[in-house]
């Protein structure tokens, strides 16, 4: 077993002995759904949802497409300091003499406000729990930007769904660094 097979079955067994909320899987058999979907579709997607979870407590901040911002900024010979313990919310990449914060958001995590986004849905069992999660999340994002804005800083949100056009994205990265600072 490698190092990080390790890891997954620790965060698993945590699943197991109750650790993570919500609940144990099989409970939500009698929750699914509200008619409409097919019950073994929806748990499924809430299991997809909580490997996600578990997953992203493994990984922690340096999600894959956070490192994929951060490689596409260093090849346009950016430099930046990572999640700095001082400013509000650990901002993932910060260019101090430029005031500028770069910020990589998943979609599901920080409910990517935007009708087009395909992973911003929010889940249909439990919901009582997930939506006061997620919405928990959204007002700390709220609060975060507004203190870093408070203290000068200019902030750029990246969704996760907006990694994918890398033309784009580097096109967006290129115009929000070079131009001028916040005064
Ligand atoms: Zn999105």
């Amino acid at each position: 077993m490698g190092l990080s097979e390790g890891v997954l079955c620790l965060a698993l067994s945590q699943v197991r002995f109750g650790f993570f909320r919500p609940q144990p899987l099989y409970l939500h058999r009698t929750e699914v759904g509200d008619g409409n979907e097919h019950s073994d579709k929806m748990i499924d997607t809430v299991s997809a949802e909580r490997r996600s979870e578990i997953m992203s407590r493994i990984r922690g901040k340096d999600t894959q497409p956070e490192m994929r911002v951060r490689r596409m900024v260093h090849a346009m010979g950016y430099r930046y300091r990572l999640h700095r313990k001082d400013l509000p919310g650990r901002p993932d990449m910060t260019f101090p003499r430029l005031g500028k914060i770069i910020m990589v958001h998943g979609c599901f995590w920080h409910q990517h406000d935007d009708p087009d986004c395909p992973a911003n849905r929010r889940p249909k069992s439990n919901r009582d729990y997930w939506n006061a999660k997620l919405d928990r999340n959204i007002v700390r994002d709220a609060e975060n930007y507004s203190a870093l804005r408070e203290r000068g800083w200019e902030v750029l949100v990246v969704w996760e769904c907006q990694i994918r056009d890398a033309a784009a994205l580097a096109a967006r990265l290129q115009a929000f660094l070079s131009s001028p600072p916040p005064p």
